[in-house]
């Protein structure tokens, strides 16, 4: 199974010109397709959002005490496929954008957090979407304080080891 997929990711990662020792370079590790997702229902895009069966209960139970403090969490996204993630990159090297430039705002497909199921882009109400500014707000605030609590923690802070950008929209939940 495990060496299958690497197979596959190696085969797209030629296919879209990613460095072969991006993963080395970058200190990434493979992220696994989530096998058992659960339908969330539908983000602020109006669009269907999964995430992994595991993390649900976490995610509403996280949403809720947020709530109960007046912060209003939001879904941007959770479960990306390697597929989705493939056609992203297709999209912007079609409009001209260069490999290099991609990857310094878009894991390669295979490395993306959001294959897990695991990992959620978070907005809140009048902050704009999947911005840096998120990080000036209340339910960012609130997030720092309180995520670890529901096992949510900030996978690429401010000048993260990874050389990507720094999103304080997208947490990971580490299941215990
Ligand atoms: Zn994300």
């Amino acid at each position: 199974m495990s060496k299958v997929y690497k197979n596959l990711i190696a085969e797209i990662h030629q296919e879209l010109g990613i460095p072969a020792s991006y993963a080395k370079d970058r200190k990434l590790l493979l992220q696994y397709e989530c096998l058992d997702l659960l339908p969330v229902g539908i983000d602020i895009f109006n669009r269907e959002v999964s995430m992994c069966a595991k993390v649900l209960p976490a995610w509403k139970k996280m949403k809720s005490a947020a709530l109960g403090d007046g912060i209003e969490l939001q879904l941007v996204s959770a479960y990306r496929s390697v597929e989705y993630q493939k056609s992203l990159f297709l999209t912007k090297m079609n409009a001209g954008v260069s490999i290099a430039d991609i990857l310094k705002v878009n894991a390669a497909p295979g490395y993306s957090e959001h294959h897990t199921g695991k990992a959620l882009d978070l907005t809140s109400p009048g902050s704009e979407c999947l911005e840096e500014s998120f990080e000036t707000t209340t339910a960012f605030a609130w997030l720092r304080h309180y995520a670890a609590d529901h096992a949510f923690t900030m996978s690429y802070p401010r000048n993260n080891k990874h050389s990507l950008l720094y999103e304080p929209w997208h947490w990971r939940h580490e299941i215990k």
